[in-house]
């Protein structure tokens, strides 16, 4: 994956909250610019320390919100995972591991499971809008 452009991916934000008809601001910006840099599992405490020093006076629960908002606006994408909620920079369909001890996420494919609990749920007459695997356990790092 090639490095984008920082002006490409302010441009990304500033068409979706025009689009949304939401207001452009340096504090969405820069986060923005903190979760587009490399996919990973993002809690709103760890955004909060890494904007520390270019957003000094940036609250947790404005860090929260422009997280939700990202999430509306799809660009990052809220998972359920145990303690805090983790938002995920990369918005594309995958599934995760998820650790009970420490919360940390792994991606995983898991995509020919993720048909089958579609076609199971579709064949109970229910309509699918989203389909995810979660796996849950100890995670590699906590056996270790
Ligand atoms: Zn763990
Ligand atoms: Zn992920």
């Amino acid at each position: 994956m090639s490095p984008v452009a920082p002006a490409e991916v302010d441009a990304r934000l500033v068409a979706r909250l025009r689009g949304a008809g939401l207001r452009v601001t340096p504090q969405r910006l820069a986060l923005h610019r903190l979760v587009a840099g490399s996919p990973r599992h993002v809690t709103a405490e760890a955004l909060l320390r890494e904007a520390a020093t270019e957003l000094p006076g940036l609250a947790l629960p404005t860090v929260y919100s422009t997280l939700e908002l990202f999430a509306e606006l799809g660009v990052v994408r809220r998972v359920a995972a145990p303690g805090a909620a983790r938002y995920d920079t990369d918005p594309s369909p995958h599934d995760h591991f998820t650790c009970v001890r420490c919360g940390q996420l792994y991606d995983l494919d898991t995509s020919a499971g993720r048909a089958a609990a579609r076609r199971a749920a579709e064949s109970a007459g229910h309509q699918v809008e989203a389909a995810t695997v979660v796996v849950t356990g100890l995670c590699v790092s906590c056996l270790g």
